[in-house]
């Protein structure tokens, strides 16, 4: 299976982003989304990680065995966060047998009641992963600065270093282009040039979107804002706004010279489908 890095040395990416379904209709839900999409030829998918403690297995068992059944590369995401070395060196083991050759390398979201693990930070997992075995090993970039940093010089500090161990960023989502442009350069005048691949959520929800972004210190824009607004009680007008909003964005990426375009599939083809052809691809 293709490297990460080695596929944007070659030219820009298109991926998917999938989570692990619990559930039965899930399941089928997140098969036929991947069948549909792989007819899309994407570069690689990857799956998201549960953080909390009994749904860690399905991102194991889901990567190994689409990663065995398709043509295409599939990335597990990995919060260190909370775990013990030998459990993720084991993980890692796993994931090295089962021709796993990317991951995604994170910290997570550490919870007052857990154990607190071996781990702080995502290049703590980051060394692991490069004692274990030769994987391309991907980090998260925050555009809008992570929400527990202190303050942006720090958190893009951070974020260089870190860049600096990995083979490549994939971003958070947001809406504007001009904070995946500013965070670019930011990290330029430090000296980084690893790829930072930016992640583009095509929305399904008002609420739901709202409440993320809220989570994640994402803006929405006045004039997304109102839009959002008009369609907010009207499922199939939000998906189609989400899947407006999302190509414009990527165009706009495309045109910053993106090495790479991450789309959040969420186990649904239809918006993936729609971007693409809003895009003529
Ligand atoms: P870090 O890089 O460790 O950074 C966290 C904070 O610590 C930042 O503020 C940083 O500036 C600061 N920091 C880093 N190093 C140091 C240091 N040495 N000293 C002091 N401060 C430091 N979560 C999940 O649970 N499952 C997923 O599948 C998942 N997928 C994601 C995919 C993407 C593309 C992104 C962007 C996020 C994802 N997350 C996921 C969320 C992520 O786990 C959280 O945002 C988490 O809070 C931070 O992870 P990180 O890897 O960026 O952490």
């Amino acid at each position: 299976m293709p490297r990460i890095d080695d596929l944007l040395r070659q030219g820009r990416t298109w991926s998917f982003e999938f989570f692990p379904p619990k559930t039965e209709d899930g399941a089928r839900e997140f098969e036929v989304a991947v069948r549909e999409l792989a007819g899309l030829d994407p570069s690689y998918v990857s799956v998201t990680y549960g953080a909390l403690g009994g749904v860690r297995h399905l991102t194991r068992d889901i990567v190994l065995r689409v990663n065995a059944e398709y043509a295409f590369p599939v990335m597990p995401h990995l919060t260190c966060v909370g775990h013990r070395h030998a459990e993720i060196a084991s993980l890692l083991g796993t994931y090295r047998d089962g021709g796993v050759e990317n991951i995604l390398a994170l910290a997570g979201d550490p919870r007052d009641d857990a154990d607190e693990g071996d781990f702080r930070y995502a290049t703590d997992l980051v060394e692991l992963i490069r004692a274990t075995g030769d994987f391309a090993v991907g980090v998260a970039a925050f555009p809008e600065v992570h929400p527990r940093s202190r303050d942006r010089a720090s958190d893009r500090r951070r974020l260089a270093d870190k860049l600096a161990l990995a083979d490549f960023g994939l971003s958070q989502f947001f809406f504007d282009a001009e904070h995946y442009r500013v965070m670019m350069e930011e990290l330029a005048d430090l000296d980084c040039d690893t790829p930072v691949v930016p992640g583009v959520m095509p929305f399904t929800s008002v609420a739901g979107t709202r409440r993320m972004a809220a989570v994640n210190g994402t803006e929405i824009p006045a004039d997304l804002a109102r839009r959002m607004d008009a369609v907010a009680d009207d499922p199939e007008a939000t998906r189609r706004l989400g899947v407006e909003v999302a190509a414009e964005l990527v165009a706009r990426l495309i045109e910053l010279g993106a090495p790479g375009i991450h789309l959040y599939a969420m186990n649904r083809a239809a918006s993936i489908r729609d971007i693409y052809a809003a895009l003529g691809r």
